[in-house]
């Protein structure tokens, strides 16, 4: 099944719903970076996150992003994700493997330690926005939807799934965002009457039963990645379990994948924004590393004198 990212609503578009299958995403950041399992259930987590958080971006150039910073030895992740769908990221401890305790190296909360989950938002148009909120699992589901909650008042649901072979092969990684729409309260529709919304005022209770619907249905739900693996798509997922018994309806889907958006152009654009002093320390020549992709820029004496010179 190829990458995905679906966009719905569901309940009369009083929920709004985003899914994901990134498995090959996450396995080219696995194989790209050399990730540990632990660092690959990081990323990919953050990976699989980002895709679903992008999908109000417009302008092209525009991106968010996810971070996760912590003081355990695991450290922390980054992960983008533009407008196009374009995945990249990275992890602070890449190969940090837990010898002793085999276990250990599934369960990434405990190797974060306290931090924070920060989303940063670039419009491309205007200041980025920056949200940060502290981890309260540091299984980053948990965070994130804490972070929405906190951040920007809206009662979220995220599931994330990472499911990885003991050689951190990636077996299957999705999750979905359902977020409650803002509504008038079950107490005020009256008062609101055909103002709100028609079904808080014709059917009083029809929100809240099925707001609890949904929550057994997502408790119910066995591991995203766990069903993906199985050979559900994500959309059996959303039909079968999660939506099972309430209405919805996929409005969009487009396709996502790691792909890095560096060039030997902005390398050279961040080098030109040092200035000459720094340029003249860098004379002999400069190889920088793309830290999102690998990828060697090789800056010769002659470029840098000639980027020097042009200054
Ligand atoms: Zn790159």
């Amino acid at each position: 099944m190829p990458d995905v990212l679906i966009r719905a609503t569901a309940h009369d578009n009083q929920f709004r719903v985003f899914a994901v299958n990134c498995t090959a995403a996450v396995q080219k950041a696995r194989d790209l970076h050399d990730l540990s399992p632990l660092a690959t259930l990081l990323l990919g987590k953050l990976l699989t996150a980002v895709a679903m958080m992008s999908w109000d971006l417009k302008h092209p150039q525009a991106e968010v992003t996810l971070r996760v910073d912590g003081d355990g030895a695991l450290e922390g992740a980054v992960a983008i994700c533009n407008a196009e769908g374009m995945l990249r990221g990275y992890a602070h401890n890449p190969k940090l493997l837990i010898e002793d305790k085999l276990k250990d190296n599934f369960f990434i909360g405990k190797h974060l330690g306290k931090g924070t989950i920060t989303t940063i938002r670039n419009d491309a148009k205007s200041k980025p926005y920056t949200g940060t909120c502290a981890l309260v699992s540091g299984e980053i589901a948990e965070d994130l939807a804490e972070y929405y909650l906190q951040s920007e008042q809206i009662s979220t649901a995220v599931n994330l799934g990472i499911l990885i072979d003991k050689d951190a092969r990636v077996r299957a990684a999705g999750g979905f965002i359902i977020q409650q729409m803002p509504l008038v309260s079950h107490d005020n529709a009256a008062k609101v009457g055909s103002g709100g919304s028609a079904s808080a005022s014709t059917m009083p209770f029809a929100d809240l039963q099925v707001a609890d619907m949904l929550s057994s249905n997502i408790q119910a739900t066995p591991n995203v990645s766990d069903l993906m693996d199985m050979g559900y798509s994500i959309e059996d997922i959303l039909s079968k379990f999660v939506f099972k018994g309430i209405s919805w309806q996929k409005h969009e889907e487009k396709s996502i994948a790691y792909a890095c958006t560096c060039s030997r152009d902005k390398f050279s654009k961040a080098l030109l924004l040092l200035g000459k002093k720094e340029l003249s320390e860098m004379a002999s020549g400069i190889e920088p590393v793309c830290q999102y992709c690998n990828t060697v820029y090789v800056f010769s004496h002659d470029d840098m004198i000639n980027m020097i010179n042009n200054l």
